[in-house]
């Protein structure tokens, strides 16, 4: 792996002696990963699935998944979608050489993935075979007030089971043909989002472990991997006891927590947070700096009651307080294993894992 070059790289050796949290990198297409790579990152903490499926190539077949109206109409799209996904994961394990792997299921904000121009729903129309009538009133009946507390995360995978079946496959397929070519077997940490209880996570646990028996059985060979959940609700935070009776891992997005523990949109919220900022509500932006107290104690209370479960419960953070030091720095007191950031800031987390675990000495 190359490392960072002259003083700077002198300094990373030396934060990387001393520092105690493992830093892992959000990346999704090969230019993030060996970006990530090449700034030190010791693995992906999250890579976001639904952004490889606005690529222009398969954005048709994803609204045609989405519009479908029964199951064989989503399969036929699915089917479509597959050799794209397991060349997306075939890539990241390849460039990950053995690391860890956090592949998100798909989250989608479903409004992003409905067509709206005509041109649009001509070409779902073509491919599906349905008329455009047809489609449009299906886009209407999928049309939500509040997307972000709609039909997305694993509500998607709850009610079309066949969504996620799918995407396990392409990873279990990935996983097992890198693992034959290359000395190191990739390490996929399977990730469910948007889970709030321990029900939803034991559904799709068991999408997951039922494909990769599949595929392993097909393909004469296994390969390790975990099945995990992000925790960015509060009511996953609070039974995170029952949900770690369920998932190996745990991943704070800490972006949807800030948005649901204080109910502010995140995509709204800067019309009135500076003038918050200003008047001392809060100390800092909370969507960029942890709020300790209320967010921050929602990740103490899911650590305390999830390792009480799962002593050996993995614990990281891959929202976007991942690359910011003072979040950095309350990841380490309050005993989280990784945080995971963006690629760029996997130097800057690496000095400030470093700063906080000497603050701690
Ligand atoms: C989060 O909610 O913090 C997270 C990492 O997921 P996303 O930003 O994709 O919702
Ligand atoms: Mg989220």
């Amino acid at each position: 792996q190359p490392e960072l070059a002259g003083d700077f790289g002198t300094l990373m050796v030396w934060a990387d002696k001393v520092r105690r949290l493992k830093v892992r990198a959000n990346a999704e297409t090969p230019l993030d990963a060996r970006t990530a790579r090449d700034f030190g990152a010791e693995g992906i903490g999250l890579c976001r699935t639904e952004h490889m499926f606005f690529d222009a190539n398969r954005i048709t077949a994803v609204r045609q998944m989405i519009l479908a109206e029964d199951e064989a109409g989503r399969r036929a799209a699915l089917d479509r979608l597959l050799p794209e996904q397991r060349k997306d994961f075939t890539e990241l394990f390849d460039i990950m050489a053995g690391l860890p792997v956090t592949i998100r299921l798909l989250d989608p904000p479903l409004h992003e993935f409905l067509p709206h121009e005509e041109e649009e729903f001509a070409e779902v129309a073509a491919a599906a075979g349905v008329a455009v009538d047809v489609l449009k009133r299906r886009a209407a009946e999928l049309h939500e007030v509040n997307p972000m507390l709609g039909h997305r995360g694993c509500r998607l995978g709850v009610t079309y089971p066949e969504i996620y079946e799918m995407q396990a496959r392409a990873i279990f397929e990935a996983a097992v043909d890198v693992a034959e070519k290359s000395g190191a077997a990739p390490l996929p940490e399977v990730m469910v989002p948007l889970v709030a209880t321990r029900r939803e996570l034991e559904l799709m646990k068991a999408v997951i472990d039922r494909t990769a028996e599949a595929v392993f059985a097909e393909k004469g060979r296994r390969v390790d991997y975990l099945v995990g959940t992000m925790i960015e609700l509060p009511r996953a935070a609070l039974m995170a006891g029952e949900i770690a009776e369920v998932g190996a891992f745990f991943s704070f997005g800490t972006n949807d927590l800030t948005q649901t523990a204080l109910g502010v949109s995140r995509d709204d919220a800067s019309r009135f947070l500076t003038s918050y900022v200003e008047q001392g509500i809060y100390p800092k932006d909370p969507f960029v700096s942890l709020d300790v107290e209320g967010v921050g104690e929602l990740i103490s209370i899911a650590k305390e009651r999830g390792r009480k479960t799962r002593a050996d419960l993995k614990l990281g953070i891959c929202g976007e307080h991942g690359g910011d030091p003072a979040s950095i720095a309350f990841c380490q007191a309050t005993g989280l294993d990784y945080v995971s950031c963006s690629p760029y800031r996997v130097p800057i987390a690496r000095l400030a894992a470093a700063q906080a675990a000497l603050k701690r000495s």
